[in-house]
């Protein structure tokens, strides 16, 4: 039996109880552990002098114990263990507060590590709460783990310390001999060793960069087997057609951007490998007429185009805005959602079986059933947000090959858009049709908020809409932030907007519930829409123009991006209003970029910059592992590298068949099987 993937409680130290906190991060077994990275080290390689360290900083000091104090007890349930230490040449009093532990392991005359930020005058200097190891078998760079309660880094390193002893004789390698030498990466379990207990900054270095390579790798991997398994099908070559009598049917000149995306897709379409591309293009940017362009050009050479979205109001939406620019040309788009009646649904599947209807709209669930097509050529899909590697493997799935395109408005760095979506061809709108109100962003603090909603009611009066989007709970579950939703608008009703139609929008709602709520927004039948961050993307309300955001710093710039894209979509000046009391200055420099920019990939770099790759990673948006590595390591560099190893892997062995690359292939299935039931497989 192999103990690195027994139950995580035999591990040597684990018991019942912290086994449940293990399970609570995910980690079942030691195995789970070792891949468990730190997020940052303490670095105790360069230590300071008591004199020379600053107030408030963190510092790390090597000091000798002069003399423990006796312990006071200041009141019931508090008390202070003080330790006396000395650097040779001054002295700082280490402070403990109702800890004893530390204080009772430290010895007089034995020389430590300590860590923490000093505080105190010339005379008499103290270390609050600091962390403290023995010189002796000191780890110079200290992992901190991501923690959870009751799980201190101290117990994971001991854990981790006994899990890596049982790789210890064992074959335990992911990636072939050659693939090691000609990119230099280092052994997987050396990797893991210096990941957790690294001996210099050099040897993290190199176990960092093989573990974001094996990561990267991976995706990649498991991206272009996707994209593998679609270019060898066949796809109907259209012919090449005249699309002037569509662009005359429109009621504005198209953007430079929209005119290079539709002929870019015209050529996929001619030829006869399937089209598999993503149009990305911020909301509002105009991706509607650019499909609706690739409809009409199917269209012309006979073949059938099918438009889906996630959402009833969605495709309802896309009904419209679409008739209104093929009806000219004489096509009549029909549309196939949940609600359509049997008898209609009946008339409407003859004509997409028979050809009459030439473009079909509505949602995922309803088209993806038991419809017969005529001559299905072409299928677009609006996934607006929610568009993961899971959606992607189903795609790539279903039957007949017809040309895809796919339809984002989560603007995306081109280097992340790589990685993530490395087995499609990615087209970008980053240009906005002329004539557009920016919308004007403000950042205020807590104490302007009546005064905001003062500025809110003038705009109301005047028979315009606004969304509300409510506190959001740091690190508590989702459950209570749909009670603070609640509350937060049962105090709006009955308080500051007590004299308007306020509705109510949150991610527990069932599907009807939320599109009744945006319905009732579309229709002016509320004012006022209090939501969390699920209102519905893509949903067109010309008519709202304001939007005020609470608690803004904890937002990732993009999310708010996305949040302030609900307006600005009429004719009348629209305006975002960023609450936040963040009194710290990285919070407020990164809302001023929201204030400064309009444009979403401008918008999406700096919060790369700034945030690192990691919300662009999450799950809730892309559906995609952390890439954790790739993370900490942010190397671009390496992108192309795993990207140059994953194709020559795979022109060698296109399924990772042999037996070298096993490992590889189910860590590749695993990753894609975890985003769903349609991953590869
Ligand atoms: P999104 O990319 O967010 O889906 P839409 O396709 O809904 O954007 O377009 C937003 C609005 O801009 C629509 O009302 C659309 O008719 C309009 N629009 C699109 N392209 C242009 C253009 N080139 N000039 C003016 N208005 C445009
Ligand atoms: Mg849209």
């Amino acid at each position: 039996m192999n103990e690195l993937y027994q139950p995580i409680e035999t591990l040597p130290g684990v018991g019942e109880k912290r086994a449940q906190k293990y399970k609570k991060l995910g980690i079942e077994t030691p195995y789970d552990l070792l891949f468990h990275f730190p997020r940052a080290y303490i670095d105790y390689t360069s230590p300071v002098m008591i004199a020379e360290a600053e107030n408030g900083e963190p510092v790390a000091v090597r000091c000798t114990v002069k003399q423990k104090l006796t312990p006071s007890f200041v009141r019931r349930g508090f008390s202070l263990y003080r330790v006396v230490v000395s650097d040779g040449i001054s002295e700082m009093v280490l402070v403990f507060y109702n800890t004893p532990y530390t204080y009772q392991a430290m010895k007089p005359g034995e020389e430590y590590f300590v860590y923490g930020k000093l505080s105190g005058g010339f005379l008499r200097r103290e270390m609050q709460a600091p962390q403290v190891q023995r010189v002796q078998n000191a780890l110079l760079l200290q992992p901190v783990y991501p923690q959870t309660t009751g799980l201190t880094s101290a117990m994971m390193r001991t854990n981790v310390q006994r899990a890596l002893q049982y790789l210890d004789g064992q074959p335990f390698e992911t990636l072939p001999d050659q693939m090691r030498t000609d990119y230099q990466l280092v052994s997987l379990k050396q990797a893991l060793h210096d990941v957790h207990r690294p001996e210099t900054q050099e040897a993290l270095d190199k176990a960092r960069r093989r573990l974001a390579f094996e990561e990267l790798l991976q995706f990649q991997l498991g991206t272009l087997m996707l994209r593998h398994r679609t270019d060898v099908q066949n796809a109907s070559a259209m012919h090449p057609a005249d699309l002037s009598a569509f662009y005359a049917g429109l009621p504005f000149s198209l953007t430079k951007a929209q005119q290079h995306a539709i002929e870019v897709i015209c050529r996929d379409l001619c030829a006869s490998r399937p089209m598999n591309r993503l149009l990305q293009g911020d909301v509002g940017s105009g991706k509607t007429v650019v499909a609706a362009a690739a409809a009409a050009f199917a269209a012309e050479s006979g073949f059938q185009t099918v438009l889906m979205a996630p959402t009833e109001i969605l495709a309802q939406q896309h009904l419209q805005t679409m008739t209104a620019f093929l009806e000219p040309i004489g096509i009549h788009p029909v549309l196939l959602t949940g609600s359509t009646k049997a008898k209609e649904k009946r008339s409407i599947k003859a004509q997409i079986a028979s050809g009459s209807a030439q473009v079909i709209i509505g949602t995922h669930a309803v088209i993806q059933k038991d419809i017969e097509f005529c001559s299905l050529g072409l299928v677009i899909t609006d996934e607006q947000h929610r568009f993961g590697v899971a959606q992607r493997a189903a795609l790539a799935e279903k039957g007949g090959y017809p040309h895809k395109l796919v339809m984002s408005a989560t603007p995306i760095p081109r280097t992340l858009a790589l990685i993530i979506y490395g087995d499609l061809d990615i087209t970008i709108l980053d240009e906005m049709p002329k004539g557009r109100l920016p919308i004007k962003t403000f950042a205020v603090t807590g104490g302007y908020r009546e005064r905001a909603y003062g500025f809110i009611k003038e705009h109301l009066d005047a028979g315009e809409q606004a969304y509300l989007v409510c506190p959001m709970i740091e690190e508590s579950d989702a459950l209570e932030n749909v009670q603070a939703a609640e509350t937060y608008a049962e105090t709006l009703k009955t308080g500051a907007f007590s004299a308007y139609r306020v509705g109510l929008l949150h991610g527990r709602m069932k599907p009807q519930e939320k599109e009744a709520a945006m319905a009732a927004m579309k229709a002016h039948e509320l004012d006022l829409l209090v939501c969390t961050t699920v209102v519905e993307v893509g949903v067109d309300v010309p008519n709202a123009t304001l939007i005020l955001i609470e608690n803004a710093d904890r937002f990732g710039l993009a999310q708010l991006h996305q949040l302030r894209g609900r307006v600005g979509r009429g004719q009348v000046q629209s305006y975002c209003i960023l609450v936040t009391d963040s009194r710290q200055e990285d919070a407020r420099e990164r809302l001023k970029v929201m204030s400064r920019t309009a444009n979403g990939f401008a918008i999406a770099e700096e919060d790369l910059k700034l945030r690192g790759p990691g919300d662009f990673f999450g799950r809730a948006q892309h559906g995609m592992p952390p890439l954790m590595q790739a993370a900490f390591c942010s190397n671009m560099p390496l992108v192309s590298e795993t990207q140059m190893a994953a194709k020559s892997l795979l022109e060698q062995d296109p399924e990772l068949r042999s037996p070298a690359l096993s490992s590889l292939r189910t860590a590749v299935l695993q990753l894609f099987a975890k985003n769903g039931e349609n991953g590869l497989n």
